[in-house]
Order: C-alpha cells, then sequence, then structure tokens
C-alpha cells in the first residue's frame, strides 16, 4: 500500500463514518465511502479501473442494504466517475437490482453522473489499438499493456466497504474495474448479489474482493453471510468459507465482514490487502495486511 492510498483510505474512513455519526444511512455511508476512493485514482475502481483486452474500462459495482435486502447493481458501465452511485440510483429509482453495459451507461448519463476525467478518457482512446494496426502490433501492445497492468495490480485493488448505521442496519457495496486479461464484456464478482455484495440486518454484511470467477462459483457473501446467521463470529465465518474457497477451487480473496452487533472481520488469502475501519475512536486503522 502507497502513503497515499493509505492516506485517501483514512479519509474515505472519516467521511464514511461522519455520515453514520450525523445518523445518516449505512448505504449511504458505504457509497461515500466508495465514491471518494473511486475518484482518486489510486486503486482499481472508476477513475483507476483497469482496461479489458480491446482497451476499453468497463466496470462494476453493487450495493445493498440490510433492513429491506434493497439492492442496485451495474456491469460493464463505461465512463462514468463513481459506478457505486449508478448502482445506488438502481437500487431507489428502479425496480431492477441489475443493469448492464450500454444502457447502463445511459442510465447514468440520465441521472448526469460524472464522467470520468478528460485526462481518463484520453489515456484511455491512448491504449485503444488503432484501426490501422497490424495484428502482430496489436497482440505486442496488448502483452505490454497486460505486462504493466500486472505490475500494478498489486498497487491497485477492487474497492469496497461494510457499514453498520445508528438505526441497526448493515449495508455493504463494491466497484470495480475487473481482473486483469479480461474478455471485452467479461463481468465479476461485484455487482452480483450474493457474490461479491451481500447485506441482510438478520445476518450481517459482506464485501468481496479478489479473483470474481472463484468468488461467483461459490456465491462467497451470502454464504458468509450465512455462516454468520448460523452464530459464527465474523472472524470465524470468513475464515472457514475463504480456507473454502482455497481448498475447494483454489480461489483467491479477501473480504469485509461485519455482524449487525458491530463484530467485524478483515481477512484475506490473497498475499496483501488495503484496508481500514473506524468506530469514531482514536484515528482511523489503516493497514496493507491483515491475518
Ligand atoms: N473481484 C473483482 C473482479 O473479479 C476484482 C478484484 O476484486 O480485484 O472483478
Amino acid at each position: 500500500m502507497t502513503p497515499a492510498q493509505a492516506t485517501c483510505l483514512s479519509d474515505a474512513l472519516v467521511i464514511g463514518y461522519a455520515i453514520l455519526e450525523q445518523g445518516g444511512p449505512a448505504a449511504i455511508a458505504v457509497e461515500c465511502t466508495i465514491g471518494l476512493l473511486e475518484q482518486s485514482g489510486l486503486f482499481n475502481a472508476g477513475e483507476g479501473a483497469n482496461r479489458q483486452l480491446d482497451g476499453v474500462q468497463r466496470m462494476d459495482a453493487s450495493i445493498m442494504e440490510g433492513a429491506h435486502l434493497k439492492a442496485g447493481a451495474i456491469a460493464s458501465i463505461e465512463g462514468i466517475l463513481h459506478p457505486i452511485t449508478a448502482a445506488r440510483l438502481v437500487m431507489e429509482a428502479t425496480n431492477h437490482v441489475l443493469l448492464a453495459g450500454p444502457p447502463a451507461t445511459a442510465f447514468a448519463q440520465y441521472y448526469k453522473l460524472e464522467p470520468l476525467s478528460k485526462g481518463r478518457a484520453l489515456r484511455r482512446s491512448a491504449g485503444r489499438s488503432p484501426a490501422s494496426m497490424a495484428v502482430a502490433q496489436t497482440m505486442e501492445l496488448y502483452r505490454a499493456m497486460v505486462k504493466s497492468q500486472r505490475m500494478e495490480k498489486d498497487q491497485h485493488g477492487t474497492v469496497g466497504a461494510v457499514a453498520l448505521d445508528r438505526a441497526g442496519t448493515v449495508a455493504a457495496g463494491a466497484s470495480t474495474g475487473g481482473v486483469d486479461s479480461m474478455l471485452p464484456g467479461r463481468v465479476g464478482d461485484s455487482p452480483l448479489i450474493g457474490c461479491g455484495v451481500y447485506a441482510d440486518n438478520q445476518s450481517g454484511a459482506v464485501s468481496m474482493t479478489g479473483i470474481g470467477e472463484g468468488i461467483i462459483r461459490l456465491v462467497l457473501a451470502k454464504t458468509m453471510c450465512d455462516r454468520l446467521a448460523t452464530g459464527a463470529s465474523p472472524t470465524v465465518a470468513a475464515r472457514q468459507v475463504l480456507r473454502l474457497l482455497v481448498s475447494r477451487i483454489k480461489g483467491s480473496a479477501g473480504a469485509l465482514v461485519l455482524s449487525p452487533d458491530g463484530r467485524f472481520a478483515i481477512r484475506h488469502v490473497t498475499p496483501y490487502m488495503a484496508a481500514g475501519w473506524w468506530n469514531g475512536i482514536g484515528s482511523p486503522k489503516v493497514r496493507g495486511q491483515f491475518s
């Protein structure tokens, strides 16, 4: 984790907690926390999102609240700085859960959500293969892009958050530019309710990061919530389910897990996971690794 990322995480925690302290809803705290990370360009989301193999950023996000099990999600959205806000609007302004592709982008534009910055858009078009480029050159460019994305990968993770508000409602959210070497149109776990994100006041809230294909196959967020519902602590639920991911399918992931009584766990089977927490006492705690 770079110092800039640590500062940004800390600022995001302060923003989220301020909303909760004023009696605001957990879902809004989650949205605003993630929003700051999306606009920082320091993580694999919003301004810093990965590109798919055709050079285009297609982003995924979702949000869920645990009082009424309301959820909203966006998949393969393009050119929007805050996919998490688009997901919140799907949750609040429609009777759907998931919008995908160009119509999802049009939905965000209808609500006048902020576009990605001009600088980013220029960098993005510079990353596209010129139509005239020979196939071999294109592949070379692609391999170089993948290599540089891999080098950046350790520094640029998907972003997520969980929160518990004064009314006792939990919420979870995630926002991502996906993984390395994605086919155009690939969608990960982050916009899939129950996979990347889940929240239920009767069990808890979970936000996942990691290789989405494995997270999807084991429906990890809901599986962790189910463990919480049977009385497991967040630490035990996360540990058991992440072990299952590794032993069954050699998956790789990290989790933010929160129970409705305020206990929480941050656990990962990846080498690193930059994350933090704050309950208003002292200063926000941010680390690059959790055991
Ligand atoms: N889970 C995300 C995805 O598979 C990627 C990540 O968390 O880094 O799209």
